[in-house]
Parts: C-alpha cells; sequence; structure tokens
C-alpha cells in the first residue's frame, strides 16, 4: 500500500459530494438528526451500507444533499475532500461539483462555488495551487517548488474545477451553470461535466449548451454509456468531448467509435463494480482499452460513497489485469496530457513525475 500512495497521481474524475469522509457524512446526520431535522437513525444504515445498485446510490446521494446543504459545510467538505486526495499523494485533482441553489439558506450557484473556494483556501496540510496567471509566473513558480540537487519537492496538489449539471436540471439551469463556469475561469473553473441519474433527462436539453460551453473554450466532460443507450451514446460521442467517464455499456458501434475517436475515458473500477454496472473487475472494459492502448485515466468517482482511495484503484488494477508497477507508473502520467489545465500544468507535473520515478523504487 505504502509504494501505490506514494506514486504521484492524477485525480481527474471525483465528484465532491460523493468524496465526503464516513465520519464527516455520519456526524453532519447526527447533527441533524439532534436538530430534529431528519430522524437519524432511519438514514444510519443507508449511509453505512458498502455496496449500492445505481439507483440506490443516486437515493444516497439526495441524503448527502440534505446533510450538505449550507456555505460552511460545503466549505468543511471541500477542504476535508482535497487534504485526503493530498495524503494520497494526488498532485493533480480535478474535482467536480454540482452548483445548487438552496433558497432556504440563502444559497445561490455562485455562493455555493465561493463556499467551495473558500473550502480550497482553507487546506492546511498541503499548498494547494488552485490558479495562475500567466505561464510565465508558472515556471518561476516550478523552480520555487523543487529543490533539484537533492530531488526533493514540498508537498503540492493542483486544484481544478468542472461544474457538473444534474441530468434533472433544466436547459436554463444548465445554461446558468455554464455562465457561471466562464465567470470563474479566472478561479481556476476549468471544465463542464454532465452526470446525475442516467436514466433521467434527455441528451437534447443538455446539447445547446454543451455546445455553447465547449464554443466558449471550456473542456467538456460526459458520463457516457452508465446504462445501455445506443442513440444518446452515438450523439455523445459525436459531440468529441474532451473525455468521458465510465463507457461501461457501450455495443460494438458505439464501441468502434470510440476507439476511432481516441477520447480519453476516465475508468472507475470499484464505482462500476460496486453498482453492478460491470459484473466484475475480470470482464472490464478497462483491460480492452489498455491492452489497445486507447487513453485512460484510473480514478475514485466517489471515494466516500464506495470506500476507496486513488491507491486502492490502481493497486486492484495492477492486480486484477497483471501490470507492474512501473507500467502503471506510466499509466499514471500518461494522464498529464488530459487534464483541463493548461500547458505550464502540464510541464510541472512532467517535472514532478520524472523526480518521483528516480526515488521509487520499480
Ligand atoms: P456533487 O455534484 O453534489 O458534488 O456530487 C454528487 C453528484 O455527482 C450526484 O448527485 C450525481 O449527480 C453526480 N454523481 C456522482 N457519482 C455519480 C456516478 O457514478 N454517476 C453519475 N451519473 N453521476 C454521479
Amino acid at each position: 500500500m505504502e509504494w501505490w500512495v506514494s506514486m504521484p497521481k492524477l485525480e481527474l474524475h471525483a465528484h465532491l459530494n460523493g468524496s465526503i469522509r464516513n465520519s464527516t457524512i455520519l456526524e453532519l446526520g447526527r447533527e441533524l438528526g439532534e436538530k430534529g431535522i431528519i430522524v437519524f437513525s432511519d438514514v444510519e444504515h443507508v449511509i453505512l451500507k458498502s455496496d449500492r445498485s445505481l439507483p440506490e446510490v443516486f437515493k444516497l446521494f439526495d441524503l448527502i444533499h440534505v446533510l450538505t446543504t449550507d456555505h460552511e459545510t460545503v466549505t468543511r467538505i471541500t477542504k476535508e475532500v482535497v487534504e485526503d486526495f493530498a495524503a494520497e499523494n494526488v498532485v493533480y485533482l480535478e474535482l467536480r461539483t454540482t452548483p445548487k441553489r438552496n433558497d432556504s439558506k440563502g444559497m445561490s450557484k455562485r455562493s455555493y462555488m465561493e463556499a467551495v473556494l473558500e473550502g480550497l483556501r482553507a487546506v492546511s496540510t498541503v499548498e494547494v495551487d488552485i490558479f495562475r496567471d500567466s505561464e510565465v509566473e508558472c515556471h518561476a513558480n516550478a523552480h520555487t517548488l523543487y529543490d533539484t540537487k537533492n530531488g526533493t519537492q514540498r508537498k503540492k496538489i493542483y486544484v481544478r474545477l468542472l461544474l457538473s449539471i444534474d441530468r434533472r436540471e433544466t436547459t436554463e439551469a444548465a445554461m446558468e451553470t455554464v455562465k457561471l463556469a466562464l465567470e470563474m475561469r479566472h478561479l481556476g473553473v476549468v471544465g463542464i461535466d454532465l452526470s446525475g441519474n442516467p436514466v433521467i433527462g434527455e441528451w437534447q436539453t443538455f446539447l445547446p449548451v454543451l455546445e455553447f460551453a465547449k464554443e466558449q473554450g471550456l473542456s467538456i466532460t460526459l458520463h457516457c454509456g452508465e446504462v445501455p443507450n445506443p442513440k444518446e451514446i452515438h450523439a455523445m460521442l459525436d459531440f468529441l468531448p474532451a473525455r468521458i467517464g465510465h463507457a461501461c455499456c457501450l455495443g460494438e458501434e458505439e464501441w468502434r467509435k470510440l476507439k476511432s475517436s481516441k477520447i480519453p475515458v476516465e475508468i472507475c473500477l470499484t464505482s462500476n463494480i460496486k453498482t453492478e454496472t460491470i459484473s466484475s473487475v475480470d470482464v472490464h472494459h478497462f483491460a480492452d482499452l489498455y491492452n489497445s492502448k486507447h487513453p485512460i485515466v484510473l480514478c475514485t468517482d466517489d471515494t466516500g460513497v464506495f470506500s476507496t482511495s486513488s491507491s486502492r484503484e490502481y493497486i486492484l488494477a495492477s492486480s486484477a489485469f497483471g501490470i507492474h508497477k512501473r507500467e502503471m507508473f506510466q499509466l499514471a502520467r500518461n494522464a498529464i496530457d488530459f487534464i483541463f489545465a493548461d500547458d505550464g500544468v502540464k510541464r510541472e507535473l512532467e517535472v514532478m513525475f520524472d523526480l518521483a520515478a528516480g526515488r521509487l523504487e520499480f
């Protein structure tokens, strides 16, 4: 385990509210129970259950969203989630979250995101790189970060944000999210994600909004093929997103289209197996994509909901598919090409990986 933790990793598919510590969810649940807002004993087993089907996962998210409705809690969970990823030696994190409006708490989509940013600023265990204005500054930063003489490196995590559109939303609400993302670009927002219950909502609802986002230069990632829906999967691949998540239920034709498109796939092994989207790890499409050198990145999806971590996902892939440490390190490094941050950040990450390659025993 220690080796896998010490290996630098990139996390490109992590939902904020799915990555909350179990201990924090239980604490928040107890507090709301004491205030009489929920009956804690009714929800405790829902929180503690370890294997959930996909519909049960979305029920749990509805509960989590009841527990995390105020600004202070959003700030707290953001801080904790970033600290947890940094402790796992994730050096670049693209954290995604659905901006939420909650009138009873005086929360708008913007103030929700401000609470997230406050959480990034509150991180104390590691230096957080949220955004830099120019590549010049970026290279200057690289020099202060690395002590090249002895190859040591101050602990640091790059965090960029993706704003998620929930498939329950209307076109107007989705457009509000995209406009917010554009306004918050100087604060580290780099892209848009389409997620939420895959059996709800129509692709056509979101297409004009996503096209607008793309035209404006935001990078797009889509949850694609979590359930069999050939028409939608074809339409999503035709849209040419910068990445897709999951790609579990693709038929032969969609599979061919994906392979020829070279669209990078965010793979979430534990999530797919626990939700039974894929029946077992040995039949997971990771193997086919990996063997055919299709661009892929290993991700966690929801570390809290699925009780996993970045290191565990790497260990699982290595043991299930017989891939050695050096190749797993290369797999992690390859993901630098698929991040939504600028080239300056990519170069700094390459330096980080090169330093780590000299330090790690393979
Ligand atoms: P949030 O956006 O509230 O920070 O994170 C939780 C939300 O992410 C969920 O309500 C859901 O919309 C989305 N999400 C998390 N995990 C999954 C997943 O495995 N599949 C899909 N489609 N959406 C997910």
